[in-house]
C-alpha cells in the first residue's frame, strides 16, 4: 500500500490536512478548527499567568511515519528550530522500514519529599517515621481523596538521613500513583499535609515539602533495530555508518562537550512533543538531564550498539512523567489537538511515544554527523529562515531561498542584497 505521507513536506497545507483527515488522525471538526484558530485566546491566556500582556506563537507541525509497537503515529511537534521536524520524520521513516520502535514503561509513579532539619535525635526520628509509615500514607491520601477514587494515590513512604559535617536532614520520600496527571500539584498537596505530623513525630522543623522532578519511578524506554542495508549513504556502506553511529555514542560517553550536544539534539524532539501536548517541558528537561548524570558522570541519553546479527540497535530510557490531564492540557486548544493527533494516548503511552521521538531525533542527528555532516540537510531550512529574517514575503521567500542555495555560503548581508536585486 502506498504511504500517504510520501513526500508529505512537498504538499500544500490543504493537502496535508486532507491526508490527516483521510487517515483518521483528525476529524473534520478539528481540521476546521486548525484553519481558524488552535492557539490560546487572550481571554484564557489572561487567566493562565500573572501580568499577561499578549500571546507568543510558535509553529505546530507533525512528523509522520512513527511506527510504535505496530501502531502508526503522526507526532505533533511545536518548535521554532527549522530542521527538527524534517529530521524526526526522516528517522521515523527509516526506523519504520526496519519494523518500528518497541517501547515499555514498567511503572509510572511520582515521588515527592519532605525535608526536615534540626531533628534532635535523627535515629529516633527515622524509627518513629518508619513505625508510622502506613498512617502517614493514609494521611497523604486523605489530603487528596479524588486521586484515590480514580484508582491512584499514595503508595509508600520511605525515610533517610542526609548529612555532612555541617548539616543534617531527615528526608521523607512519598511515592504516589498520579493516574493520568503529571501530579505536581497533587504531590505538593499531599506532602504539605504530612509536614505537621512529621514535625510532631521527629521534633524537627520543616525545611520544605515538594515534588521531585527526578522522576525515576516513571522511566520510559524505547528501542529500535536497524539492518545495515538501510543505513548506507552514498559511498559509505551501511556497516560503516552503523559503526560510526556506535562510535559517536562511545565518544559522547567520554566527552561531556559532545554528550551535552548529543542530548540537546534528543531534547529537540522531546521538548517539541512535550510542548505540543501541553506538558511541563522544564520538568522533563530537568529530569532527563539529571538522569543523564545519575551515574556520577553526565552521559548520552541514548545508546547505540551492534546486534548479534550485525544490525544497529538503539535504546533510550528517560524519566518522562507526562500527563494527559491537568495543568494547561485541558485549557490549551493546541494541546487538545496534539492529544487527538496521537489518538488520545494514556499518560504512560504518551511517555513511551516521547521516548521514541527522542531516539529517532538522535538517530537523525548522529547519522547526519557521521555521514554528510549536519549542515547539508540544514541549509535549505536555514536559507528559508534567513530569507524571512531579511524581510522576504510571499513568492520572494522561495525565490530568495533558491538564490541563496546557489551560493557557496550565505549570510545576512548577501540575503539582503539579493532581496534588493529581486525587488528591482
Ligand atoms: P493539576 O493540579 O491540574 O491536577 C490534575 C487535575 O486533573 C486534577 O484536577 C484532577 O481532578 C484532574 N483529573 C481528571 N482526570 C484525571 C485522571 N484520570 N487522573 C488524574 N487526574 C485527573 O495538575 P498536576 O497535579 O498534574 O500538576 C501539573 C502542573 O503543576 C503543571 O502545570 C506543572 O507545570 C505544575 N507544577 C510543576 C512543578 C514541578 O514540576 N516541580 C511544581 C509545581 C507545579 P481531581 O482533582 O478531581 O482528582
Amino acid at each position: 500500500m502506498k504511504n500517504p505521507f510520501e513526500k508529505y513536506y512537498k504538499k500544500s497545507k490543504n493537502e496535508k490536512l486532507t491526508i490527516l483527515e483521510e487517515q483518521n488522525y483528525l476529524t473534520r471538526k478539528e481540521i476546521k478548527q486548525i484553519t481558524q484558530q488552535v492557539g490560546l485566546t487572550e481571554e484564557v491566556a489572561s487567566h493562565m499567568i500573572e501580568n499577561q500582556i499578549t500571546l507568543y506563537n510558535l509553529p505546530f507541525g507533525i512528523a509522520p511515519n512513527f511506527l510504535i509497537n505496530d501502531k502508526e503515529y503522526v507526532i505533533p511537534m511545536v518548535t521554532e528550530e527549522p530542521s527538527v521536524i524534517a529530521a524526526a520524520s526522516n528517522a521515523a521513516k527509516l526506523i519504520k522500514q526496519a519494523g518500528g520502535f518497541t517501547t515499555f514503561q514498567p511503572k509510572r509513579y511520582m515521588v515527592g519529599e519532605v525535608a526536615l532539619q534540626n531533628c534532635p535525635n535523627p535515629k529516633q526520628a527515622i524509627q518513629a517515621i518508619k513505625k508510622e509509615a502506613n498512617k502517614l500514607v493514609e494521611l497523604a491520601n486523605l489530603a487528596y481523596p479524588s486521586i484515590v477514587k480514580r484508582g491512584g494515590g499514595a503508595i509508600e513512604l520511605s525515610v533517610k538521613e542526609l548529612k555532612n559535617q555541617e548539616d543534617n536532614f531527615i528526608v521523607v520520600y512519598l511515592t504516589v500513583d498520579t493516574c493520568e496527571a503529571m501530579g505536581a500539584n497533587m504531590l505538593n498537596t499531599m506532602l504539605e499535609a504530612l509536614v505537621v505530623p512529621l514535625e510532631e513525630l521527629t521534633g524537627g522543623q520543616r525545611l520544605m515539602a515538594i515534588l521531585s522532578n527526578f522522576a525515576v519511578q516513571s522511566l520510559a524506554s524505547a528501542k529500535c533495530q536497524i539492518p545495515c542495508e538501510l543505513l548506507a549513504k552514498g559511498a559509505i556502506t551501511g556497516e560503516e555508518v552503523r559503526d560510526n553511529i556506535i562510535q559517536a555514542t562511545n565518544f559522547a560517553k567520554m566527552d561531556i562537550y559532545r554528550a551535552t550536544t548529543h542530548n540537546k539534539g534528543i531534547m529537540n524532539g522531546i521538548d517539541a512533543i512535550v510542548i505540543a501536548t501541553g506538558n511541563d517541558w522544564r520538568a522533563i528537561e530537568a529530569g532527563c538531564h539529571a538522569y543523564a548524570s545519575h551515574t556520577g558522570q553526565y552521559q548520552p541519553m541514548t545508546n547505540w550498539t551492534k546486534a548479534k546479527n550485525g544490525d544497529l540497535v538503539g535504546t533510550i530510557t528517560l524519566p518522562l512523567a507526562v500527563g494527559t490531564v491537568g495543568g494547561s492540557i485541558g485549557i490549551h486548544p493546541g494541546a487538545q489537538l496534539a492529544h487527538s493527533l496521537l489518538d488520545k494516548p494514556s499518560a504512560s503511552q504518551l511517555a513511551q511515544i516521547i521516548a521514541c521521538v527522542g531516539l529517532g531525533q538522535n538517530l537523525a542527528a548522529v547519522k547526519a554527523l557521521v555521514t554528510d555532516g549536519i549542515q547539508k540537510g540544514h541549509m535549505q531550512l536555514q536559507a528559508k529562515s534567513l530569507a524571512i529574517a531579511v524581510g522576504a514575503t510571499g513568492e520572494e521567500i522561495s525565490q530568495l531561498t533558491s538564490a541563496l542555495l546557489k551560493e557557496k555560503g550565505f549570510n545576512q548581508a548577501l540575503a539582503t542584497q539579493i532581496l534588493k536585486d529581486l525587488r528591482k
